[in-house]
């Protein structure tokens, strides 16, 4: 990896795409590269919940191995506690209960947005459709959406060959992220493991239901104007792309 790279302005990201596109990845890669900037994956959060087996979890997981989203609801609980605790969310803004029942934008401004660059995040996996999109419209004004292109086949063949640390959210593929030791986290030595989700019925229900649900999320952030559409056939392919743009709008 390249030197680190320096934010002079906040930057508030989204990363768009398939599931398996590797937006995990990207996200890791990222925040190397861009020090200032920390990661909320939704996913993770869900799968943390699982693990542990909190109330949560326990509603969450058949949801997930069936490849539906969980309610927005729910997974918006669980991003505003987290946005919170890191401390991007003024107390105001992190009522859920009156920003769900709220039909009313004036409702639930989002307070100016810190310009500091350490108020930097990146979402990986959430929003996934239009009305999560437009809570979080309320909560805190994103600047930059990047949708992540890769083709189906290519990202099927990833899937296959895709294994995780679970504690840490860390992916591996035995293709082209090999962990250093077989079978174990680079890290903590531990195992890695299969997600539950990651096989090919589960892949095409996840697909079909990203097909139908981005379309109009991509839209939504076309009008807002922070709309920014990157592809390539591997995670190498892609990074360098993103690096670039990031740097012209944020550094
Ligand atoms: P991911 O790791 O982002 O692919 O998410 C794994 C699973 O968690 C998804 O298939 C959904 O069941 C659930 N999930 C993650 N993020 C969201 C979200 N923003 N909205 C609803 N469900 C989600």
């Amino acid at each position: 990896m390249s030197a680190t790279k320096q934010l002079r302005k906040a930057a508030r990201i989204i990363l768009v795409g398939a599931p398996g596109v590797g937006k995990g990845t990207q996200t890791e890669r990222l925040i190397k590269k861009f020090p200032q900037l920390s990661a909320v994956s939704s996913g993770d959060l869900l799968r943390e919940n699982v693990r542990r087996g909190t109330p949560l979890g326990l509603k969450a997981e058949a949801t997930m191995k069936a490849g539906s989203l969980v309610p927005d609801a729910m997974i918006l609980q669980l991003i505003v506690s987290e946005l919170s605790s890191q401390g991007w969310l003024s107390p105001s803004t992190t009522n859920v209960d009156a920003l769900l029942a709220s039909t009313f934008s004036f409702v639930n401004k989002p307070t100016a947005p810190s310009d500091d660059p350490l108020s930097s995040f990146i979402l990986d996996g959430f929003p996934r459709n239009v009305n999560q999109a437009s809570l979080l419209d309320r909560l805190v004004p994103i600047n930059c959406v990047v949708n992540l292109v890769t083709p189906p086949s290519i990202i099927l063949h990833r899937i296959a060959n895709r294994w995780i640390h679970a504690p840490s959210g860390r992916v591996y593929n035995s293709d082209f992220n090999v962990p250093r030791v077989p079978g174990k986290d680079d890290i903590t030595g531990e195992p890695l493991i299969k997600r539950d989700d990651d096989n090919v019925e589960t892949f095409k229900a996840r697909l079909k239901t990203f097909d139908e649900t981005s379309r109009p999320l991509l839209e939504h952030y076309e009008k807002m104007g922070v709309l920014w559409k990157i592809e390539g056939n591997s995670s190498d392919e892609i990074s360098p792309k993103l690096f670039q743009e990031l740097e012209k709008r944020f550094g």
